[in-house]
């Protein structure tokens, strides 16, 4: 690991209304899964050009272009957005990364269990937000996504994906992400 001037922890950036109470709890979940330090930033009030009126939901492009100027000089960001997030090549995405400047950015609208009309479960979205905090450190660092279907680096296109890959990473990424 580098060392641990502040530019070198991971950066949380909430996105509107994303709570830093909730970041706290995601990140000290993360630190306790993989040695990093975070900091929070204060929330980026989300550009109304981002929302897409047909999709009803928010284009991600413009919100990586965001975390691009996040201010701090951080080489490892990651953004949260409580609101349904697309690309153009698919009918919703869970997060995008960008791996060569190290962001990455998630939201929790399909983590919740109330989305597909189960009783709300904070254990459930912890879990979840977990495994993409995972998946998210894991394109910042440099990972691509990773074929084995028990490993966070697998591309979710279902929530069934997520519970099944969970947060631990396979053999091959984890040596990759030791490698640094
Ligand atoms: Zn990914
Ligand atoms: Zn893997």
């Amino acid at each position: 690991m580098r060392g641990q001037r502040e530019k070198d922890h991971i950066c949380l950036v909430p996105f509107g209304t994303i709570k830093s109470d909730f970041l706290r709890e995601a990140g000290d979940a993360l630190g306790r899964q993989w040695p990093v330090e975070y900091v929070i930033l204060p929330a980026i009030p989300i550009p109304p050009s981002a929302f897409d009126v047909q999709r009803k939901q928010y284009n991600t492009a413009p919100l990586l272009e965001l975390l691009r100027h996040t201010e701090g000089d951080y080489h490892q960001i990651i953004g949260v957005i409580e609101f349904d997030l697309f690309h153009p090549k698919w009918s919703f995405v869970f997060h995008e990364a960008d791996i060569v400047l190290g962001s990455a950015l998630f939201s929790t609208y399909r983590l919740r269990p109330e989305y597909y009309g189960k009783i709300p479960d904070k254990k459930i979205f912890m879990n979840r937000v977990l495994t993409e905090m995972m998946h998210a450190l894991g394109h910042i660092h440099g990972l691509h996504h990773c074929s084995n279907p028990y490993c966070p680096m697998y591309f979710s296109t279902s929530i069934g994906d997520t519970d099944r890959k969970g947060h631990i990473f396979c053999a091959t990424c984890q040596k990759k992400m030791s490698v640094e």
